[in-house]
């Protein structure tokens, strides 16, 4: 094969939304180079990307000064932007965090405070005037960002896939790397199909990321613990329950935002996702199991420090997941007319997120580097918001590494 006996200048590891991009943005800033993006499985969007909630992010949640708050912010434009330029659908509806009680209300402002700094619109309401604009939602306060919108993340990277085929580059899915080998000129890539040569490597590859890393023989310092997002697609009849995103106040204390219910671009509702350990890093079914995943998830004493942290909330997110009608509870609370016949099944997704030896959750995006070589360790939500400015992030340090 063509793409088998050359030297691109750039490989790219991962057809979700942040390999496509980077893979965009790396023909953008170097016209003309050589781009070969390798995929797994035998299509884009297969992980994450095509298993989320599809909210463009507007940033509230994140430290400032991080790189999600930055990332994100600029993200929500960028992403909209090219929607925008290129059809593909999407919607600025807006979403509403709603207190239900008085600890959720201090919380609330906490997070309005927050928004400040990281100089996000938005509109704090009462009660009365929640109950105005979302008739169907109880709470004692609730503030609305307006910048908030939905897509299909999975569209956006086909779209960006189409992208850089037009532009000359290569797709090769159906090509898992195995090994990967760095020498000074160049970066050798192992696929269960043949080998590539390159001069950079970009490794975007979500829940295989730590093996990845490992691959280029570094030793990281985290690992990737999967956290199942199970949904429910709520019956057609509430279609039009909400008119905005209904997110509840988040746990501070809790790495994840809550089961929140989320219009879907194709004029859906779900209702999710919780966040409960999978045995498989990417296995999408409560009873899927992979040994080597388990082993290694449970010898990480990362693992075994952060379960010890959040064991309670473990327990009530696995209690959660076993019992339909405890997980209806969690949105009744701001959204009392459900029923349990009103929840059908609905896909899941799992989350790639690092988690340090020491049992700390890596809160912000990360990356490594190699001479070559650029990994991507760190990307759970809200990366597919951000996936623009990551990969312009991406250029930069490749540009620091090409010189
Ligand atoms: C339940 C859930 C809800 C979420 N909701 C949102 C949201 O509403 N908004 C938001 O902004 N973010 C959300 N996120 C986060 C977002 O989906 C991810 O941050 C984003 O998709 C990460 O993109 P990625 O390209 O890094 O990963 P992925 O989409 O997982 O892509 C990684 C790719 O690498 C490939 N790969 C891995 N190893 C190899 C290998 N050895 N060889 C070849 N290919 C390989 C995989 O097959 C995969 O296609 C959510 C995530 C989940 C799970």
């Amino acid at each position: 094969m063509a793409a088998r006996g050359r030297v691109h200048d750039f490989a790219v590891i991962g057809g979700g939304i942040l390999g496509m991009s980077t893979a965009l943005a790396l023909q953008r800033a170097y016209s003309g180079s050589a781009v070969l993006l390798l995929e797994k499985e035998s299509s884009a969007a297969q992980h994450q990307t095509g298993r989320n909630s599809g909210v463009i992010h507007a940033g509230v949640y994140y430290a400032p000064g991080s790189l999600k708050a930055r990332f994100c912010k600029e993200g929500n434009r960028a992403t909209k932007e090219f929607c925008r330029e290129h059809d593909v659908p999407f919607d600025e509806c807006g979403k509403l965090l709603v207190a239900t009680n008085a600890v959720e209300l201090e919380r609330m402002h906490a997070l309005v405070k927050r928004c400040g700094e990281n100089g996000i619109d938005i509109e704090v309401l009462d009660e009365r005037a929640l109950r105005e604009i979302e008739p169907n939602v109880v709470g004692v306060g609730a503030f609305l960002v307006p910048s908030t919108g939905i897509v299909s993340y999975a569209r956006i990277a086909e779209r960006m896939g189409e992208l850089v085929q037009a532009n000359g580059g290569t797709l090769l899915f159906d090509h898992p790397v195995t090994a990967i080998s760095e020498s000074s000129r160049e970066v050798r890539v192992h696929t269960t199909r043949g080998a590539f040569s390159a001069r950079y490597l970009v490794a975007c590859a979500g829940l295989q990321s730590d093996r990845v890393s490992r691959m280029l023989g570094l030793n990281p310092d985290f690992q990737i613990i999967p956290f199942r997002g199970e949904y429910f697609l709520l019956h057609e009849r509430h279609n039009r329950i909400v008119k905005h995103l209904i997110y509840p106040i988040p746990d501070p204390s809790l790495p994840f935002l809550g089961v929140h219910l989320t219009r879907m671009i194709d004029g859906t509702v779900t209702v999710g996702p919780n966040a409960v350990i999978a045995f498989k890093r990417e296995g999408y079914r409560k009873s899927d199991f992979s040994l080597r995943d388990t082993v290694e998830m449970l010898a990480f004493p990362g693992f075994r420090k952060v379960i010890r942290k959040h064991f309670r909330a473990s327990l009530t997110e696995l209690g959660n997941s076993l019992s339909k009608r405890s997980y209806l509870r969690c949105a009744q609370k701001y959204c009392p007319q459900l029923r349990l016949d009103d929840l059908l099944p609905y896909p899941a997704g799992i989350r790639a997120q690092a988690v340090k030896r020491s049992g700390e959750v890596v809160e912000d995006f990360l990356f490594l580097r190699t001479d070559r070589s650029l990994i991507v360790c760190n990307a759970p939500s809200p990366a597919a918001t951000s996936a623009i400015p990551i990969s312009r992030h991406i250029v930069e340090n490749v540009r620091a590494i090409t010189g």
